[in-house]
């Protein structure tokens, strides 16, 4: 049997994606490296939840915690193109680990996101596998991705208002009434961890 490390971004987007590979007869493992999380609250929080549907799921999961500052070093002031360089970063790591433990691929539960870019994704987990020489297994997942919400919820799995970075809770933030006194207060305490 062929076995994949699936870079895991949250558990609710493992949820199903885990179940689309396992169903193709593959056997799956996890990695966990998203220091793209912001703030160290949040980051804890989504951890807790992936290893928890790993317990559930019965999923090996290499828990790799990151320094915030491995985002910053790799986004610098280049906020523009901030996603190039978060996938890059998280993709890389996916790669690397994968060769060095003898996996014969990686993928990553981002793309059953609809709310990432899905070639931009692609290009830069192909350009992660020529680098590292371990194959990386694309499909495009969005249209499964009610049926992961719907399997999120029957997981009792908490699901995040925001992608990760500080950048998008301020976009999240500001896209809320301006009435709500409390987000104004959060929006201007929020700062990188
Ligand atoms: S918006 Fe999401 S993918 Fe883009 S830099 Fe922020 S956390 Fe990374």
């Amino acid at each position: 049997m062929a076995n994949l490390l699936l870079h895991t971004c949250c558990g609710p987007c493992a949820a199903y994606t885990v179940e689309e590979w396992r169903s193709e007869g593959l056997e799956v493992a996890a990695l966990w490296y998203n220091p793209n999380i912001h703030p160290k609250a949040e980051f804890i929080k989504r951890r807790d939840v992936m290893q928890g549907l790993a317990r559930t799921l019965e999923l090996p999961l290499d828990l790799r915690e990151g320094q915030v500052s491995d985002y910053f070093r790799v986004v610098g002031r280049n906020r523009a193109d901030r996603c190039a360089h978060c996938f890059s970063l998280r993709l890389e790591e996916t790669a690397r680990a994968a060769r060095e433990g003898g996996f014969d691929a990686f993928s990553t539960t981002l793309l059953i996101s609809p709310y990432q870019e899905q070639e931009l994704l692609r290009g830069v987990a192909e350009e992660a596998s020529r680098e590292h020489k371990v194959r990386f297994l694309y499909r495009d997942l969005r249209p499964s991705y009610q049926r992961g919400r719907q399997l999120a919820r029957q997981h009792g799995l908490y699901r995040q208002k925001y992608c990760g970075c500080i950048y998008s809770l301020q976009e999240r933030l500001s896209s809320l009434p301006m009435r709500d006194e409390g987000t104004a207060i959060v929006a201007r305490n929020v700062a990188p961890q």
